[in-house]
């Protein structure tokens, strides 16, 4: 029997794509809710029928410690879905005492009453979508919402903290942007500055600040084939970066993963499940369990998923080949922690402890990024330096794989559902 303390739960629905998204999302149009009767209600209802019957067929274990409800949009859903999806979790598997439980929320997808509702139902953390506080970005990204909606989702938050109906949130954003429509060139490090302050005036305990990266198939992927896309030059990218961490850090913000900082106490608990090797279960179309240290990614389309929980119902230990993390994405989450990575245990359970070439290989690509001030060996574990060995973590990666040779070029699997922007 697996024994995962946490869960994720994926609701893809959202208004339109965002122009830079690739995740499993099912686009429902800008007038879309839950409520009955409105567009794209019957088409959630049933999702959510599906993933009901999906945590229903799963394997019991200890109970939950955290659980994150990502999307996609899940504040698309209303008080009552959210609140029968964690009834649907506490029956089967239970939620421990203290449980974190976060909602990912979009501006202009809710209300405070919604918001309050939310509460109600059990959430006790919020991931905001905020991405910039820029309208001009904002519309550049593709994303629906505008500044004033942030500023208003902020105000509820900041309030529901304050009552201590909340004991969280974080806010996401977005750095490396394009230039926007009429602009000649991207945003520069003064503006990116700017969207910093901002993001720490709000107060918000927690923020990750994701890259924005091109991914093939959207609307920016398109569009920098066709070479209509004006992204900041790597100078610029890795400036940001910089800046980022020295801003960030000086306002008190911890960094514990590359992406993501956060005052004292508020390090999302489910996002380190991620990253420490543990074992989670995921729900729902597209999402990617972990169990007993293997993936399992469930198909991205509905008709797919809906067959996929048929399977399962019927035969529940057969639904598909689950896969292994492969050495580089399990060396790459490792180096990337605060806490770092034993190398030793990571090469042992990769079966790599008895070559003593290719231990002194990467032993001296160790001592060289060490001595390059990328990498830190604190006690007996590695990890990357904050800024400069974070800001080159793909770098470092290869450079330690191809010390590692034919072992270390396994291909690198879809990473783990994570927070979503
Ligand atoms: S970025 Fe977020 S809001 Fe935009 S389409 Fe993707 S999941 Fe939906």
């Amino acid at each position: 029997m697996f024994a995962p303390r946490s869960a994720y739960l994926h609701i893809p629905f959202c208004h339109r794509r965002c122009f830079y998204c690739d995740f499993a999302v099912v686009p429902l149009g800008d007038r879309a809710s839950a409520a009955a009767g409105a567009p794209g209600s019957a088409t959630i209802a049933a999702y959510l029928e599906l993933l009901q019957r999906e945590i229903a067929a799963s394997g019991g274990g200890p109970p939950l410690s955290t659980v994150y409800l990502g999307g996609g949009t899940p504040s698309l859903l209303s008080e009552d879905q959210v609140a029968n999806l964690l009834g649907q979790l506490h029956r089967r598997h239970g939620l421990a005492p203290g449980c974190e439980v976060t909602l990912e929320l979009d501006p202009a997808s809710f209300d405070e009453t919604r918001l309050r509702g939310y509460l109600s139902a059990g959430v006790n953390r919020v991931s905001l979508g905020g991405q910039s506080f820029d309208d001009s970005v904002l519309a550049g990204l593709g994303r629906r919402h505008r500044r004033h909606d942030l500023m208003q989702a902020i105000s509820w938050l900041r309030a529901a903290m304050e009552q201590r109906e909340l004991r969280s949130w974080s806010l996401d954003l977005i750095q490396a942007v394009p230039a926007v429509a009429g602009a000649s060139a991207p945003p520069d490090l003064a503006a990116w500055q700017v969207q910093l302050q901002q993001a720490i005036a709000t107060g918000a305990p927690h923020l990750s600040v994701y890259e924005l990266t091109l991914e093939p198939g959207t609307v920016f992927g398109r569009r920098a084939q066709r070479g209509q896309l004006q992204l900041p030059d790597d100078d610029l990218a890795a400036d940001q970066l910089e800046l980022t961490s020295a801003c960030l850090g000086a306002a008190g913000y911890g960094r514990y993963e590359v992406s993501n900082y956060a005052l004292p106490g508020h390090a999302s608990r489910h996002n380190r499940v991620y990253w420490s090797g543990a074992d989670w279960w995921a729900f729902g179309l597209g999402a990617t369990s972990c169990l007993g240290g293997q993936r399992l990614a469930r198909p991205r389309t509905r008709e797919a998923y809906a067959a996929w929980v048929q399977q399962l119902e019927a035969r529940p230990h057969a639904t598909s080949t689950p896969s292994r993390l492969p050495l580089d994405e399990r060396l790459l989450v490792g180096l990337r922690r605060r806490e770092g990575v034993l190398l030793g245990s990571l090469l042992a359970q990769a079966g790599l402890g008895q070559g003593a070439s290719l231990l002194d290989a990467l032993g001296r690509q160790l001592q060289h990024e060490r001595d390059a001030g990328l990498l830190l060996l604190e006690g007996n574990r590695w990890r990357l330096s904050d800024p400069a060995g974070l800001g080159l973590s793909n770098a470092v990666l290869r450079s330690l794989l191809r010390a590692l040779g034919p072992v270390g070029s396994e291909p690198t699997a879809a990473g783990p559902q994570g927070p979503v922007p």
